[in-house]
């Protein structure tokens, strides 16, 4: 059973397919584990253990018929509550869609479904996928499992602690300006987010559409690849969905080799702002790819400097917009105005948002309604275009010079809850090193890169590729995974502490 939960997806597929583990088998394995320790981890939201048993016995059904089934088929997996699944509750981990069921699902639960994964259920997440370590999840925080004391990271912490946690070996995260990649670095878990446009968007809950992507959060690179390249692919229902097929990601896990690659380490994602223990891990990664027989150079990306500050226009102009839909007629909650006899619709919609969102939420519903507004546009929103053009200059740049680009995922190991929650700057300045990613649509991915030595806790390396080349951030996460787990003689994930009796 500690076996069986520990196991990766790859594996898991492996044994089901050799016909030595059932799929229920391993469910229930998983939903044990999920009622043994998440009362202390709060990883999920809602827990369908009727629904991922269901869809387990079909397939092991499928598979004792001798029909073909999917690699994943029979290998559970938990949903970032962003995702809309038909007849399971999508809160957004907002009161305000609280009780909604959606009558539909996102595209990537379409193919979730049709390969025979079983959905464990749907993972905690910061109020609308607005922040960096579930503290603004309207249902409350999730915990790290390293440290029950400190954040999973943000906004997908959720999905990073369950992995982490093994209470599920898969998971979906979404990753607007770092929510894959920043909970991944924090929890010693492998996070990818896409190029843009790589993966569907179909059915996930808009933040800025135009930065969103969601994608795969697993224990190994390899389990990253195999998921990413279920999810992936051309959708007809999204119009930003590139009409291309998914790069070759297993294959490049499989035969990974950095011999002659060109990586960047980039200047100005270090130094200043990053902590002790997260740079020496980052400098033993870039030795460890040196010895590997990498070119490894520095690069300059000068422009990075005002990818937070182009962010937080972009971001919370799209968000606004977005978000007007939640209006109290179509979804979710209804609130009636205060002492109002006959109330007016306009009333209603006012009495609703102002109970149904957050502090973090109406702050950015502010700040982009003002950036957009008559006048300021231009000084504003128009400005940080711009900026974001030459953050893409950035990255073109920087790729004629190297294949790869590298830097730590975080600048920091997870912070004790409370820590950055009155001080919103603080908060966003941990996803300095994703955010340039989501600005020019660019790949990415976290490998876990060892433990800081100030605080014993996960930290995580970064890699970076052009649009369209996620095979290459695959291939240098597995370089790098590997090399480091023949130096630690295992996985990070098998130093982590117990996850229950610690806080
Ligand atoms: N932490 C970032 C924010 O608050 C990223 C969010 C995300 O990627 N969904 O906007």
């Amino acid at each position: 059973m500690d076996d069986t939960i520990r196991a990766s997806a790859a594996d898991l597929a492996a044994a089901m397919q050799a016909g030595e583990m059932s799929s229920v088998e391993i469910t229930q394995a998983q939903l044990d584990r999920i009622a043994e320790v998440d009362g202390d981890l709060h990883a999920f939201l809602h827990v369908d253990a009727d629904g991922a048993l269901a869809t387990a016995k079909r397939v092991d059904d499928a598979r004792a018929a001798g029909e073909a089934v999917a690699a994943l088929a029979g290998v559970p997996i938990a949903i970032k509550d962003v995702v809309v699944t038909r007849g399971l509750p999508t809160t957004c981990g907002s009161h305000i869609l609280e009780g909604w069921i959606p009558p539909y699902d996102a595209t990537i639960v379409t193919r979730l479904r049709q390969a025979g994964l079983p959905i464990l259920g749907k993972t905690n997440m910061d109020e609308l996928a607005m922040g960096s370590s579930t503290e603004h999840s309207a249902y409350g925080p999730s915990r790290n499992p390293w440290d029950l004391g400190r954040i999973p990271g943000g906004s997908g912490g959720g999905s990073a602690a369950a992995v982490a946690s093994h209470q599920a070996p898969l998971a979906i995260g979404t990753d607007t300006g770092g929510s894959i990649r920043q909970p991944a670095a924090v929890t010693g878990t492998v996070g990818a987010k896409p190029t843009y446009g790589g993966v569907s968007r179909y059915g996930l809950i808009a933040l800025a559409s135009s930065l969103d992507q969601a994608g795969p959060v697993a224990r190994t690179v390899l389990d990253a690849a195999m998921l990413h390249e279920l999810l992936g692919g051309h959708d007809p229902l999204d119009s930003t969905s590139l009409d291309a097929p998914v790069p070759a990601l297993v294959d490049a896990v499989r035969d990974a080799d950095v011999a002659g690659l060109r990586v960047g380490v980039v200047r100005e994602l270090g130094g200043e702002g990053y902590q002790r223990g997260v740079r020496a891990r980052f400098d033993e990664v870039v030795g460890l790819l040196t010895d590997a027989g990498a070119e490894v150079t520095e690069v300059s990306c000068p422009h990075f400097d005002y990818a937070l500050a182009a962010y937080y226009l972009i971001l919370p102009s799209e968000a606004s917009s977005n978000l007007a839909k939640f209006d109290a007629m179509r979804y979710g909650l209804r609130v009636p105005p205060d002492g109002v006899a006959d109330p007016s619709a306009e009333q209603v919609m006012a009495a609703t948002r102002a109970a149904g969102f957050g502090d973090e939420v109406k702050r950015r519903i502010i700040l982009g309604t003002y950036a957009l507004s008559s006048g300021y546009y231009d000084a504003y929103y128009g400005s940080a275009q711009k900026v974001r053009t030459l953050i893409q200059r950035d990255f073109a740049a920087a790729f004629d010079q190297a294949d790869v680009l590298l830097s730590p995922t975080a600048p920091t190991t997870a912070f004790r809850f409370g820590e950055k929650l009155d001080d919103p700057v603080a908060m966003y300045l941990n996803d300095i090193a994703t955010i340039p990613a989501n600005l020019a649509g660019v790949p990415g991915i976290s490998v876990p890169s060892g433990l800081a030595d100030e605080d014993g806790l996960p930290t995580g390396v970064q890699v970076l590729a052009p649009a369209r080349a996620d095979d290459r951030v695959y291939r240098v996460g597995a370089v790098i995974e590997a090399l480091l787990v023949e130096r630690w003689g295992g996985t990070l994930l098998a130093r982590a502490p117990s996850v229950t009796g610690t806080r």
